[in-house]
Order: C-alpha cells, then structure tokens, then sequence
C-alpha cells in the first residue's frame, strides 16, 4: 500500500508541475502585484504580513479545552490566521478555490519550519481527513495535500486511510468551544489499529481554532495505542 501510495504522488506531484503554468496565473492572491512563485501567489510585500506564530502558542490554545490536556506531545503552528489577511486568501485559495496543489508547497515550507523538532519524533504522518460526503462534493482534502509536502521534507509516510472521519460534522464557524467539542466528539476512528500502534503520529490540519477537531481525532489514535501525537497546522485563528 505504501508503494502504491507513493507513486500515486509522484504521478501527481509530476501532473501538477506540468500543468501549473498553464493552470495558475502568477499574481499575488491579496493584492493582485506579479509573482514569481506561481507555487506561492503571495508577493513579497503580502508576505511580510505572514506572521510567526511563537512556539508555544498551539500548545497553549489546545490547552484551553479540557479535553485536550494530556493528548498531544507537542503542537506547532506556522502563522497566524485571521480575516482579510494574505494567509486567508491563501487558505481560501487552497481549500475551497480547487487549488491542492498549493498545499504541496505550504506542507514543505511547514516541514522545513519545524523539521528540526519534529525529525527524531515521527513516525507517521496523518492528515485530518475529510467526511467521504465531504471529499467526494470537493474532490481533494487540502489537509492531505499539506500533509503530503510534509512529508516530502521529514521523509516519513503519509498514510491518510489510517484515520476515518466518521459522519460529517456541521460547520464550526459559528458555534463556541464546547458546542464544537461536542461537535466532532467521536467523529473519527482508526480503522487499522494495528498499523498505529506505539507509534509516533503526526497529525496535519490546516488550521487550528479551538482544537477540537484535532483533540478528536487524537482521542481516535490514543484509542489505537499510539505512543504520541504531534499536532501541525498552517494556521492558528486569532
Ligand atoms: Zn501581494
């Protein structure tokens, strides 16, 4: 299955790069400037306002939900997220403007960002996935795809069919941290455990927001008896 998978991404990864001149006009996705970075359509003014997230911080925010506590080895988020910002034209781009393959590229300059912390700790890479409703209405989880550049960088599998959503969950956007908690409580499993097990996972999400989602799917592989999960994200929401 790793074989398969592997090639699968290479044969996608090649697609990509073929089409992407033809697919992706190099303009900045904020303010419209000429890029040179077709795989990055942020100009280097816009770029600038992509700030670091400090080191703790995910941690920190995970931790603000009780049932996060004691689930997660360590958590890493690369820039801050809010609205109107260049990182939201990206995210938008990426996950609902049928543009994957901006994930590949953000996935490698997360795993390049973190790569000395997470290089001796990970055996695993998983994405969060997406419901199959989900995936089939939108045709590519942007989570993979980062996922994938990820591991492009640490040089450890992704292996996203060992982690299931269960039923699709309701948008998050507007409900407080204990409704989304009680949201996505039990929404994934890990259908071969065996695969997991005293294993070093890291989970990849877009972005992280109150954590729920990511405490569920850890509650998930803990289940499974994994020996750790790390969790990161592109963004952290303000
Ligand atoms: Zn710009």
């Amino acid at each position: 299955m790793l074989v398969l998978l592997d090639s699968y991404r290479q044969v996608l990864q090649q697609l990509g790069q073929a089409l992407w001149g033809l697919l992706y006009p190099p303009f900045c996705l904020h303010c419209g400037e000429r890029v040179e970075n077709a795989r990055f359509p942020l100009c280097p003014a816009c770029q600038q306002q992509l700030h670091r997230v400090p080191k703790s911080e995910a941690l920190h925010r995970l931790h603000q939900l009780p049932a996060a506590v004691g689930c997660f080895r360590a958590a890493h988020a690369l820039w801050y997220y809010a609205p109107k910002q260049p990182l939201e034209r990206l995210h938008h781009a990426l996950k609902y403007g049928n543009r994957p393959t901006y994930g590949l590229h953000l996935g490698q300059i997360m795993g390049k960002t973190f790569s000395p912390l997470l290089q001796e700790t990970i055996d695993v890479i998983l994405p969060i996935p997406l419901h199959r409703g989900r995936y089939l209405a939108r045709g590519y989880n942007q989570s993979a795809w980062l996922a994938y550049g990820v591991g492009d960088v640490l040089g450890r599998p992704v292996m996203p069919k060992l982690l299931q959503r269960l039923r699709a969950t309701r948008s998050q956007t507007h409900l407080s941290r204990s409704e989304r908690q009680a949201n996505v409580a039990g929404a994934f499993r890990a259908p071969m455990p065996d695969l997991l097990r005293g294993r070093h996972i890291l989970l990849v999400d877009d972005l992280l927001t109150t954590g729920a989602t990511a405490t569920a799917a850890a509650h998930a592989l803990h289940a499974a008896r994994v020996a750790s999960v790390t969790l990161l994200t592109l963004g952290l929401a303000h």
